[in-house]
């Protein structure tokens, strides 16, 4: 996978991400928003598995009511 299949890769992941939320979501870029883990500027999270892992998070979040 090249830089541009990476990044395109990631902006993939971002769309993925305020979909399955189903409204806006302010991203922050450079850091992983599952682990917070330090990443390149463009990237916001670390891989598929972080993704996964904060969507479950935020869904647990929203069920609570919170
Ligand atoms: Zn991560």
């Amino acid at each position: 996978m090249d830089d541009a299949e990476r990044a395109e890769h990631h902006e993939q992941m971002a769309r993925d991400f305020a979909l399955s939320l189903r409204k806006p979501v302010p991203v922050r870029r450079g850091r992983c928003m599952s682990c917070g883990k330090a990443l390149e500027p463009e990237l916001i999270y670390c891989d598929r598995d972080c993704l996964i892992d904060h969507e479950k998070a935020i869904a647990a979040r929203m069920r609570n009511g919170k």
